[in-house]
């Protein structure tokens, strides 16, 4: 029997480290979960995903059920067996990308009817189907569907919003099948406001999930703001369940909100840096375009033991990037995989000595300014 339970061993503050149990594994928290849009972390190998320390990778509903389609993709044996990821995976509700990507999308009380991105075929999202889809994906963490708020936003528009996703996220409860080891999430919505990001949390805690998210965030309110809107959400969620921040972020940004308890986050910015020849590293962040590379024979990060940085010098990515070659998005990516999962050893490292604060500002005063590019 594998319940899915989080298990805290340690706090540094309003920090913690600990263990989610899961069907599929264990999942090491804080963690930073790679992106695996369309059922592949882009220009990786799972076993090089595995080969990181990421213990979950994250799938997008709107892309799968778009193409091949969830169906599909149960019948050849659900996204695990898919995707070669036999560990835990999370997929996301849907809602956010019908919102960002889709072309005449129609939004109504019961749900979202939207065209596809791909081929303007119609299809309706609502809560009971994207639970169904997430069902049929055989998703570990399953994500209620909600609105995404849109920013800015005025207090009236963001609570007619976050009452409408409180809504779905009751219908989500009702249509999500409870299984040993799998859990279900709500998400918090609010937009900027503290009060209605109190209220939306108390809503879901009335509801009842297995873990929480708190949404709508880094769509451009900045991180000072970011970091207002946790500490006025983190106090009103339950202690031992899991906390996860959607879409967040730089490394800077998973410092600080560790710091305001947060256990699980996901972001496209390792992966989509890493083709764009943007390097994530102990030092800062390096453009390896930049022609003062050229030249340069030592690794890109000696603090890093991935591929790339064990087997390569800055000069041969560069080359890669300047020559448009395929390993060089590749060689890359997995860096940058490999430097968010180092950040978030070190990080829960730190909490389990209580040595949090030390941590972090020895980390953000490596990251040599004259470096950035
Ligand atoms: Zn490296």
């Amino acid at each position: 029997m594998t319940t899915f339970a989080h298990r805290i061993t340690a706090t540094d503050g309003a920090a913690r480290t600990g263990l989610l149990q899961t069907a599929h594994g264990d999942i090491a928290t804080p963690a930073f979960m790679p992106v695996g849009t369309a059922g592949t972390v882009k220009a990786m190998t799972a076993d090089a995903v595995r080969a990181t320390g990421a213990d979950i990778v994250l799938g997008n509903t709107y892309h799968l059920m778009l193409r091949p389609g969830a169906e599909r993709v149960a019948s050849l044996g659900g996204l695990h067996r898919f995707m070669d990821w036999p560990g835990p995976i999370l997929t996301d509700s849907g809602g956010f990308q019908v919102m960002s990507l889709a072309k005449l999308r129609k939004l109504d009380p019961d749900g979202v009817t939207f065209q596809s991105h791909l081929d303007g075929s119609t299809h309706r999202l609502t809560p009971a189907r994207s639970i169904e889809i997430q069902h049929l994906l055989d998703a570990t963490i399953t994500m209620a569907l909600d609105e995404c708020t849109s920013f800015p936003a005025t207090h009236d528009e963001a609570h007619a919003s976050m009452q409408l996703s409180m809504r779905w996220a009751e219908r989500s409860r009702d249509a999500f099948r409870q299984r040993d080891g799998y859990g279900l999430f709500g998400i918090v919505q609010g937009s900027i406001y503290p009060d209605l990001r109190a209220a939306s949390a108390r809503a879901l805690t009335t509801i009842g999930f297995d873990g929480y998210a708190v949404g709508g965030l880094a769509i451009g309110e900045g991180q000072a703001t970011t970091f207002t809107v946790l500490d006025a959400t983190v106090p009103h969620l339950p202690t031992d369940a899991p906390r996860y921040l959607m879409g967040v972020g730089t490394p800077d940004d998973l410092i600080g909100a560790v710091q305001r308890g947060i256990d699980m986050f996901d972001c496209v910015i390792p992966t989509r840096a890493g083709r764009t020849a943007r390097a994530y590293t102990s030092r800062g962040v390096f453009n390896l375009r930049n022609a003062r590379f050229a030249d340069d024979a030592a690794p890109l990060d000696t603090a890093c033991f991935c591929l790339a940085c064990t087997r390569h010098s800055r000069a041969y990515l560069h080359h890669l990037f300047k020559a448009e070659e395929i390993l060089g998005p590749m060689l890359l990516t997995w860096h940058n995989v490999h430097y968010y999962q180092d950040l978030m050893r070190g990080l829960r490292a730190a909490i389990a000595s209580r040595g949090l604060e030390a941590f972090a500002s020895a980390t953000r005063a490596a990251w040599a300014p004259e470096e950035l590019s």
